[in-house]
């Protein structure tokens, strides 16, 4: 895990997090979205970005908010950033994604979700909080394989 502090956060206003909001970066590198999300001037951040060889960065602390979805509603909820925590993948929007990918990220999403109490079906893509704005992460993204592998890691935790 590699922290690089992004400036582009907020308070939660008294909320805590409830829902992972998935997505790709759209980038082409990883060394290029860590640096974007550490400038002011992107207005963007996520609490993570799972890179290209499973190296996780983390930008922003849980228990603040970061920038990722946008205009955005689930569940009668809008601005899920407000109740999110936000986990892209490194991925330039075509090229096939890294099984370690997979298993880096599912591995970090049932950490998330198991501190938080979140539930698997709160576990939802930016395309689906934000219809018809965004498709990230894309139809690429092989669900099974990342819902795989949180699976496994969340049964290793069961008491
Ligand atoms: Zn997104």
């Amino acid at each position: 895990m590699i922290f690089t502090q992004s400036p582009n956060q907020s308070g939660r206003i008294g909320h805590k997090p409830s829902m992972i909001v998935i997505h790709a970066d759209g980038g082409t590198t990883d060394a290029g979205t860590v640096e974007w999300i550490s400038r002011a001037e992107s207005r963007v951040s996520y609490h993570y970005l799972v890179g290209r060889d499973g190296e996780i960065y983390q930008f922003v602390n849980e228990n603040r908010k970061a920038w990722h979805s946008g205009r955005s509603f689930w569940d009668g909820f809008t601005n899920v950033n407000e109740i999110s925590v936000g986990v892209s993948f490194a991925n330039n929007g075509s090229e096939p994604y890294k099984q370690i990918q997979y298993e880096e990220g599912g591995y970090l999403v049932a950490d998330i979700c198991e501190r938080h109490n979140i539930p698997a079906h709160r576990i939802r893509s930016h395309a689906e909080v934000s219809p018809g704005r965004k498709e990230d992460p894309y139809s690429h993204f092989d669900w099974a394989a990342f819902l795989l592998a949180y699976a496994l890691e969340s049964r290793e935790r069961m008491p």
